[in-house]
């Protein structure tokens, strides 16, 4: 199903109809017991929503005109419209996508054999302010819904014709600047009747929210977490992290360790290698001892380039060193391709900036 047409609301000058996909089963079932209609409707029309996505009440086909009619006066799908689709060489799709009220979010599909990754946005814009990140660039717009979280993993799934095996929340935004939502989602991507993700294949990255990351150890699936580090030296990271600068490292050392404790789960750090910045010995060596001991994974990325900035990337050289080095201090670490860099699909090059379009 990838119509993208918007459900036509009876009254536009009303307010908006509640959005279908935000709905747990237990209100969705009392707005159809208030309807009159029997308690199997609900089932049907789940399986319209979450399994096939589809895009109208129109196209609930085994429900009578007349109901069909009475949800279209009582619910919005909150259906997005593709702005634009670029594919790459390597495979991977980006899509811009608009919500109803004009606020776009873009999201990326990578495919590789037997498998299909989604990477979604959480926010439209980033608050955060990194100084190496396109999103955080063009500051934030606004938190994007569960269902909008939601409905970009279906659009990929729509457009590829096939079902989403994983998902990072690594788009656009700072996560757990928008937990509730960003966990609804999550829920709704690992729920049977849902997208039916294991909550393994969904992995959330944070920049180091650490309210958000104590939270977080206390959700009982064993979701995956990501923490953006990209220096253990608290004065480089407060230069190209401003946002997060009030999270020491040393409070974020010992939240995390607290996480592992907690949780028994493997964290990764992302680790985007700048020349000259974050890839001198002593970064290296801060890094050794922040990792040394705990079960964290180091994914080191090689920075992408986004328009106007100052940095550049490490060479491979400097890179596979990294590699060595933490091995030898008995910390698994791992250099991670970006995909669809040539689309600026690739990690930090999703933008806000799409003046361009008109
Ligand atoms: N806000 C969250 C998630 C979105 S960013 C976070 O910061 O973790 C996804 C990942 O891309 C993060 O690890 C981020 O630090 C990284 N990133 C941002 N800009 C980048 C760039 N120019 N090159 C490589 N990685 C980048
Ligand atoms: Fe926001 Fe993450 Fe980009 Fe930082 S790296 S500005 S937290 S999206």
């Amino acid at each position: 199903m990838v119509s993208n047409q918007k459900t036509p609301t009876p009254d536009s000058s009303s307010a908006p109809l509640p959005d279908i996909h935000t709905l747990s089963h237990k209100e969705l079932a009392s707005i159809i017991a208030g309807l009159g209609e029997p308690a199997f409707r609900v089932k049907q029309i789940e399986s319209w929503v979450w399994e096939k996505n589809a895009q109208s009440f129109d196209e609930m086909t085994n429900l009578s005109k007349a109901l069909r009619a009475k949800l279209a006066q009582t619910l919005s799908m909150g259906n997005c419209t593709e702005l634009m689709k670029q594919v790459s060489t390597d495979g991977s799709r980006k899509y811009l996508l608009q919500f109803p009220d004009g606020v776009t979010a873009e999201c990326v599909g990578m495919p590789t054999k037997n498998r299909l990754a989604a990477c979604v946005s959480t926010q439209a814009g980033c608050a955060m302010g990194c100084a190496f990140c396109a999103t955080g660039k063009a500051g934030l717009t606004r938190s994007l819904t569960s269902s909008e979280i939601y409905q970009q993993v279906m659009h990929i799934a729509d457009d590829f014709q096939t079902r989403v095996t994983s998902v990072v929340l690594m788009g656009q935004g700072e996560p757990f600047m928008n937990y509730d939502n960003t966990l609804a989602a999550m829920r709704k991507l690992n729920s049977p009747e849902g997208a039916g993700i294991g909550a393994r294949h969904l992995t959330v990255s944070t920049c180091g929210i650490i309210p958000g990351i104590m939270r977080f150890a206390n959700e009982p699936e064993q979701f995956t977490l990501a923490v953006s580090l990209h220096s253990a030296n608290q004065s480089t990271r407060n230069k190209l992290m401003p946002g997060v600068k009030k999270y020491s490292l040393l409070h974020l050392y010992d939240v995390m360790g607290e996480y592992v404790d907690k949780t028994g789960r493997r964290p990764t750090y992302e680790y985007a290698l700048i020349s000259g910045v974050n890839d001198n010995d002593d970064e290296l060596g801060a890094l050794c001892d922040f990792c040394r001991g705990t079960l964290a994974h180091v994914n080191l990325i090689q920075l992408n380039d986004i328009p106007g900035s100052p940095f550049r990337p490490s060479t491979e050289e400097r890179a596979n060193q990294f590699v060595q080095h933490l091995a030898s201090v008995g910390v698994e670490a791992t250099i991670r391709n970006s995909r669809g860099a040539d689309i600026a699909a690739a990690c930090g090059q999703l933008s806000q900036d799409y003046k361009l379009l008109g």
